[in-house]
């Protein structure tokens, strides 16, 4: 039932698919979308190509002439009316384009540099993709930069493969294969897109990957084709135009003349002149009259007239300008929503804010964490997936925010110093400004403020930040913390007996680590000295652990007349000396360094010792 026939319904029935292009930095995204708006575009304007407010639209007819090439030997039709590709590429956008937890992005395209495989980004993209469950073409970029590479501008894929000489297929061969294998990994099947057989992409969860090149052109029309064969086959459900508005914020913008305006996407239902709008802001829903809806003139001679066309009434999918009072707080990536003659506003005012109210929800677990900041809710909620779910460990957040960070948000996230965790005492800015008083309250405040325009960057360094305070603690706690151990001297070898003692022994229980003081227990204590030196096949040794035989070095600059054979010998067993300090700063620092064996002596050793 999945092959309805489209065509045979009135094309006004069905809407334009929103795509998007994400992936990790430097893949090539941007080039890639410059590559689509021009392919086959010769000289001045393109024709059938309409740039829109945050999107650019393609109409049947243009990506029939972009993909005509390929049809010559493919024969596909293309039902879907146009495409609207949004032109900000990235995993925020995409983040961004949600009204009420669903996407509004119905396909996507993830580029992957053939040359780099799978990076950071790549597969936080993954993650979105599948999580809102966006079917997706791979699009293996920088083919040309295979070895000896013939460029054959804006061709079809297969076709370029075919004049390349046999080094250069078996490069993209082992490349593409490595891709192929690193997505296995994830769980993500995938397949040169005709290796595989129709129904594999079109009805199992199978991915479609394509060699590009966004520079000379390669393989742009199998995105494109595969991007419409996937809307009007798998998810021409979704693209059924239908009436209820569906619209999301993707930016807020002050422009001279109009004021402050909001771009919104319209992906389903009209907005017309005179409706009652409801919009999303941090200090709750406001209700404005929408005074003018925009767009870009069609051509550039147009341009040069009026900078944008007004419009009475417009119908998804498509990017628009609206203006009207009181938007300077409403906040990107929250859904757009019209109060109707048969609705309640105050309903209508709890949907709009349902996404942040729910992300607020979600937030209640964490009493200690750092503070989130945020350009826009989706880039919020994306961040925090990343870092609550994504990051192993999670990192804690006790606080969010949206837009510019004030003085006042420093104040509320010191208050992790009062509680003793300094570390959480952090601001995690992503792509928002930061006033100037906040910036030097931080510095009094000890709070840190870190920013990235990249998702990735930003847990990356707060990562860093927390590997090097761990690091630093440990070098401090390890002048106080002794890892448990029991030792036996092993008669046979005794290299030297005093000052320092140099003998073999074996580690009979435990972790010995350079640094641990020694004792004898049955000896009331006796202090033996510390272990400057741990030496095993001739090798220096940091640690011994448990059945290891290594020779030490034992130094006692208090005593330096203790001898092996005088005060004690082979048959006194040697222990750490423990004491509640050091159990506290093994416990504190180096939890994940002990076994569960470990924590056992270091229980046993307490009551020989007598600490409570
Ligand atoms: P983005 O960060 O993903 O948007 O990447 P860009 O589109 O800015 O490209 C990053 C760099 O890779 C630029 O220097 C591009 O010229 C280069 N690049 C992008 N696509 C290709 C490609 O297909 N082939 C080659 N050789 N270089 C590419």
């Amino acid at each position: 039932e999945e092959k309805i026939n489209l065509a045979a319904r009135s094309p006004d029935d069905l809407r334009c698919p929103v795509t998007v292009i994400m992936g990790h930095v430097d893949t090539g995204k941007t080039k890639l979308l410059d590559k689509i708006r021009k392919t086959n575009v010769q000289e001045g304007e393109a024709g059938g190509i309409t740039q829109q407010i945050g999107a650019t639209y393609f109409e049947k007819k243009t990506l029939e002439t972009q993909t005509a090439k390929l049809n010559a030997t493919e024969a596909f039709d293309i039902k879907i009316p146009g495409m609207l590709v949004i032109d900000t590429p990235g995993h925020e956008s995409f983040a961004n384009l949600r009204s009420r937890g669903s996407s509004l992005c119905d396909v996507a395209i993830l580029v992957i540099d053939m040359m780099h495989g799978l990076e950071p980004q790549t597969i936080e993209s993954l993650n979105m993709l599948r999580e809102k469950k966006v079917p997706f073409v791979v699009a293996l970029n920088k083919i040309d930069r295979c070895y000896a590479w013939k460029t054959c501008k804006d061709t079809p894929i297969r076709d370029a493969l075919k004049e390349q000489e046999e080094g250069t297929i078996s490069e993209f061969r082992s490349r593409s294969a490595d891709t192929k294998l690193q997505l296995a990994e994830l769980g993500v099947n995938s397949n040169l897109y005709w290796e595989m057989g129709d129904d594999d992409w079109c009805n199992s969860d199978f991915i479609p990957l394509v060699p590009t090149s966004a520079i000379t052109g390669e393989g742009v029309q199998d995105v494109l084709m595969l991007l419409c064969q996937m809307s009007q086959r798998k998810i021409w459900k979704k693209l059924m135009w239908c009436a209820n508005l569906e619209a999301t914020v993707l930016e807020v913008k002050a422009i001279d003349g109009l004021g402050m305006t909001v771009d919104v996407l319209v992906v389903n239902g009209h907005l017309r002149e005179g409706d009652k709008a409801v919009f999303c802001t941090l200090n709750g829903p406001i209700v404005t009259e929408i005074r003018g809806l925009l767009t870009p003139p069609p051509s550039r001679e147009m341009r040069v007239k009026s900078e944008y066309i007004h419009h009475k009434e417009v119908k998804g999918a498509l990017g628009v300008k609206v203006i009207g009072n009181n938007l300077d707080k409403v906040m990107a990536g929250t859904p757009v929503m019209i109060v109707g003659p048969n609705d309640e506003e105050e309903d209508i005012k709890a949907e709009v804010m349902s996404d942040l109210t729910n992300l607020e929800a979600k937030l209640s677990t964490d009493k200690v964490g750092v503070l989130v900041q945020a350009s826009t809710l989706g880039a919020l909620e994306a961040l925090l997936q990343f870092l609550r779910v994504d990051t192993q460990p999670p990192i804690p957040v006790s606080a969010i925010g949206i837009g510019t960070i004030h003085k006042r948000d420093v104040t509320k996230i010191s208050t992790m110093n009062e509680k003793g965790r300094p570390e959480y005492a952090t601001i995690l800015a992503f792509d928002v400004d930061i006033e100037k008083d906040a910036r030097e309250h931080a510095v009094d405040m000890g709070v840190r403020i870190m920013t990235a325009d990249i998702i990735y960057h930003l847990f990356d360094q707060f990562t860093r930040f927390m590997d090097e305070l761990t690091a630093k603690r440990r070098e401090e706690a390890s002048a106080v913390a002794v890892f448990p151990s029991i030792i036996k001297i092993l008669p046979q070898h005794v290299f030297n007996q005093k000052d320092p003692i140099i003998v073999g022994v074996e580690i009979v229980e435990g972790i010995l680590k350079i640094g641990t003081p020694l004792c004898v227990p049955a000896l009331g204590g006796l202090h033996i000295g510390k272990v400057t030196s741990i030496e095993m096949n001739g090798k220096e040794q940091e640690t011994a652990r448990k059945g290891m035989s290594v020779a030490i070095k034992i130094l006692n600059e208090g005593n330096p007349t203790i001898t092996y054979g005088r005060q004690f010998d082979s048959s006194h067993s040697l222990y750490s000396t423990l004491t509640r300090a050091s159990i506290d700063a093994l416990k504190e620092n180096f939890k994940d360094a002990l076994e569960k064996d470990d924590w056992k002596l270091v229980i046993k050793m307490k009551k020989i010792y007598n600490i409570i």
